[in-house]
């Protein structure tokens, strides 16, 4: 069947590149297997902390027969990538190996990535498919502001906009005066960055006067590396007039391109033909089927440096069971709004960033800037939400305000069930950030 019999995407032709994502079911899971037994077969033979585990359980790389046969292979998590720092999971040779990534590692030692140059072409192959996905064509100017280095954002954007045939700005992060002036002036179409910064940059474009709708060319944000809301892409297409796309990935998988949404916005869709997502209930691990919630587990089906076999990404999400109206075979997740990782226990209440996030961001004079303060004052925890707030807002009289207050405290209250201190402050006062920002202070931990 010709590309084109599959291409429902709203305005946007399909891309030669994306044909993987319209392989007809069938095709693909056959495609999956084949490539799954190839893996086990690799991983048992290479790497002994597997092997080790598949021998505990007696599982043998013959015995996967089936993708469902998955379920007896052992799990994979970051403490074993700490643990065999810095090669003991690499399954190729070191004269095989032509790049590292390492993760950010805030305490101890970083976990260590290996790359082969298949690695990276099916890397490349996932970033320029995730890009589009988001309608960004060769004739776009990007600008790549994630930081590049041992961090996966940066290179990996450069070598999808570079494989579309974009003209590719690779400027890394931070200098926010530059990155605004050569968008400006180069006529920059797309711009890739964390969420974070790029509300960094539009707040600093403000202040110089600088209106994203009128002054800029920039259509697409491709935008990933720390999770956010629904609520948060609105606030963002409504500032600046474009399209906000959710890229998902990680280092210990390869980096960004492993998901991305499509136009129809139906979830993020996985490139399945070379990273299986597997469901799995967070207590009991077992596998769970599409449309469930649970923890999302990736197995790298054609990684060769340092393959991940079903490795839990401590991120919450389900897999759709409805299919895409975007036609695309390979399935989608829903959107991470939550890590498993972030998640505060406070007065016995579980809560999640982003969930606070989806309250602020729901009424109308509140700016995307806030932080979130947790601490314990007499046996009891303390929750404390600062957010700005438009200028004129705060220039209202005093009534009004504490009735704004009021509001975001309701908002709030109503998604995560307990009560907040909600602190109204002047824009640009909080703290912004120029790669991925930390909104939330846990004072607990300290006492
Ligand atoms: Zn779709």
């Amino acid at each position: 069947m010709a590309l084109t019999e599959y291409a429902h995407d709203l305005d946007t032709p399909v891309h030669p590149v994306s044909a993987p994502d319209y392989m007809p079911a069938e095709q693909l899971r056959a495609l999956q297997l084949h490539r799954l037994q190839g893996l086990v077969r690799r991983v048992y033979d290479h790497v002994p902390l597997t092997r080790r585990r598949m021998e505990e359980r007696g599982v043998r790389p013959e015995h996967i027969k089936t993708l469902k046969d998955i379920s007896l292979l052992p799990f994979m998590l970051k403490t074993d990538l700490r643990d065999e720092y810095p090669f003991g999971l690499f399954a190729s040779p070191m004269n095989d190996i032509v790049r590292f990534h390492c993760s950010s590692g805030t305490t101890g030692k970083p976990i260590v990535i290996g790359n082969t140059q298949n690695d990276i072409l099916v890397w490349q192959n996932g970033c320029m498919r995730a890009l589009a996905m988001c309608g960004v064509r060769s004739s776009d100017v990007m600008q790549v502001a994630y930081g590049y280095g041992l961090f996966t954002g940066g290179l990996g954007l450069h070598y999808g906009g570079e494989g579309l045939g974009c003209a590719v700005l690779p400027i890394s992060g931070g200098n926010t005066d530059r990155q605004l002036m050569l968008m400006k002036d180069m006529g920059v179409t797309v711009i890739a960055c964390t969420p974070s910064y790029f509300l960094h940059l539009i707040d600093e474009g403000m202040k110089k006067g600088i209106d994203f709708k009128r002054d800029m060319r920039l259509k697409h944000g491709v935008f990933g590396a720390e999770p956010w809301t629904e609520e948060m892409r609105a606030k963002i297409e409504s500032l600046t007039g474009i399209a906000a796309h959710d890229i998902y990935g990680l280092t210990e998988i390869c980096g960004p391109g492993v998901a991305n949404d499509c136009a129809h916005r139906h979830g993020l869709h996985v490139f399945e033909d070379h990273f299986y997502p597997e469901i799995v209930d967070p207590e009991t691990l077992e596998p769970l089927p599409d449309g469930e919630p649970g923890e999302l587990v990736f197995t790298t089906l054609t990684r060769t440096g340092t393959p991940m076999l079903r490795y839990r990404t401590r991120d919450i999400s389900r897999i759709s069971a409805e299919p895409c109206p975007c036609g695309r075979t390979i399935r989608a997740i829903e959107r991470i709004s939550a890590r498993t990782d972030d998640m505060l226990i406070i007065r016995g209440v579980n809560v999640f960033p982003s969930q606070i996030e989806a309250g602020l961001l729901s009424v109308e004079a509140v700016l995307p800037h806030y932080v979130i303060i947790v601490d314990k004052v007499g046996g009891l925890d303390t929750l404390e939400i600062k957010v700005e707030v438009t200028r004129e807002t705060l220039s209202d009289d005093i009534k009004s305000l504490e009735a704004l207050r009021a509001r975001v405290a309701h908002a709030v209250q109503r998604i995560i069930n307990i009560s907040a201190k909600i602190t109204l402050v002047e824009p640009h006062t909080l703290p912004r950030s120029e790669g991925k920002l930390r909104r939330v202070t846990d004072l607990r931990q300290k006492s």
